[in-house]
């Protein structure tokens, strides 16, 4: 553990405020879920919500509605994405299928996803990774000459654009994340939105069964919001940073979660969520069009994968191959930048799914594992931060791009093998 100021990867902490009214609804129960709700519809112009215990929870039951709908059982998700999708597929009893992306996008590789589509596919996830909006209406026309439903997984753009209208909303269904690294959060919990009465209906008879996520649970999740109030600034996250029990930032397959409803208490951590997530949002794109100048100004070889009217959860960078990323993440790690080097495989090489898969080639996937970094938007960023971070991008790609000669490098040198060696 290095104790020094140290950017956290993501940062959407719940305000004092928040978690007063957590604790008010602890105390006197009135619902606050349904009030969430209502705003929520009105500000998404969606027709149904349902409000759960995580992101996966709410792709979990969307994908257990489904079922009711139809007997097809192919879920078509992104070959590189967050580990929680495939398990919420494997919890919900359905098959994985893989599709390629295009590493210049982030979006479905299109031609390999026509190929995987047949008449076992029961629905396809479309992914605003980092806030990035990916083309829905391509998607869409596919899907729907098939009788193939359309998740739309806002997991990490909620709150952001399309010239469709609000991300999340513009599937047969969608859902957000109200995880920690998102873009609120409420310490967890997910959204279930559909302008679909059928969907809708299907949902509400799986959620009608769930159970509410229990008292206990409530007030653990309000005493981590506190504690991640502090730990989340950069004067303190070394020590959270430095704790591998914790976990922070590692993404698991784990399909044994619970499928809840929304506690009360963790609704109304979320009061004001509007103007939150419109500043939040704001600033990440700020952040990232600073970015952009630097990169743009300092004739660096790293390319950012952009999208109009992104809302930029991280930015992600794509570097020149392997060793770039290793020496990059290595060095910016050890100096607390707050630099992600992604999900760490693709979703083919999770060791759980290994039988589960059909065959295929995912060289997209493989190339973003291989060279995808992302950088942090969050507020706590500052212009000396992105200035580093830039400059420790140009240093990355010069050193592991030559032979490192005998001279006063050889600081840059042991950077670049304990990089390469972990
Ligand atoms: C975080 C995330 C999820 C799952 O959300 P949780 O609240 O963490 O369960 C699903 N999809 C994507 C793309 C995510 O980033």
């Amino acid at each position: 553990m290095k104790i020094q100021p140290t950017l956290s990867p993501t940062a959407a902490p719940v305000p004092f405020g928040g978690i007063v009214s957590g604790l008010a609804a602890l105390l006197c129960p009135r619902s606050r879920t349904e009030r969430l709700k209502q705003e929520l519809r009105e500000a998404l112009q969606v027709e149904h919500v349902f409000l759960v215990s995580s992101g996966k929870a709410a792709l979990a039951l969307i994908l257990l509605g489904l079922q009711q709908l139809s007997p097809k059982r192919k879920v078509v998700i992104p070959a590189y994405t967050c580990f929680s999708v495939p398990s919420a597929v494997v919890k919900a009893e359905l098959e994985v299928v893989l599709c390629d992306v295009n590493p210049m996008t982030l979006d479905f590789d299109r031609a390999q996803l026509e190929r995987v589509l047949d008449d076992r596919t029961l629905c396809v996830l479309p992914t605003h990774l980092f806030g990035l909006p990916v083309e829905m209406e391509h998607v869409r026309a596919l899907c729907r000459a098939r009788g193939i439903t359309v998740i739309e997984d806002a997991a990490q753009a909620m709150g952001g654009v399309s010239e469709q209208g609000w991300l999340g909303t513009t599937g047969d269904v969608g859902f957000y994340s109200l995880g920690r690294g998102k873009n609120i959060s409420s310490g967890g919990g997910g959204i279930i939105v559909t302008n679909s009465a059928v969907v809708a209906q299907a949902i509400q008879t799986e959620y009608d069964t769930l159970p509410i996520e229990s008292r206990w649970s409530a007030v653990k999740n309000l005493l981590e919001l506190l504690a991640t109030r502090v730990l989340i600034h950069p004067r303190w996250y070394w020590l959270p940073a430095g704790l591998p029990f914790l976990g922070l930032g590692e993404t698991r397959f784990y399909p044994n979660f619970p499928i809840e409803r929304m506690a009360e208490a963790r609704a109304a951590t979320l009061s004001g969520w509007r103007e939150r997530l419109e500043a939040s949002n704001r600033s990440r794109r700020e952040q990232a069009s600073s970015y952009l100048e630097e990169l743009h100004r300092s004739g660096s070889e790293a390319r950012a994968v952009t999208a109009r009217e992104a809302s930029y959860l991280r930015l992600p960078v794509l570097l020149r191959d392997r060793s770039a990323k290793q020496a990059f993440c290595g060095r910016a790690i050890a100096l607390g930048l707050g630099v992600s080097p992604g999900y760490p495989s693709t979703i083919q090489h999770i060791p759980e799914l290994q039988g589960r898969l059909a065959p295929g080639e995912y060289p997209g996937a493989t190339e973003v594992v291989d060279r995808l970094v992302t950088l942090p938007t969050h507020r706590f960023v500052r212009p000396l931060d992105r200035t580093r971070i830039c400059r420790v991008l140009e240093e990355a790609s010069l050193d592991s791009g030559r032979e490192v000669v005998e001279d006063g490098t050889s600081a840059h040198r042991s950077v670049v093998k304990a990089a390469s060696g972990g």
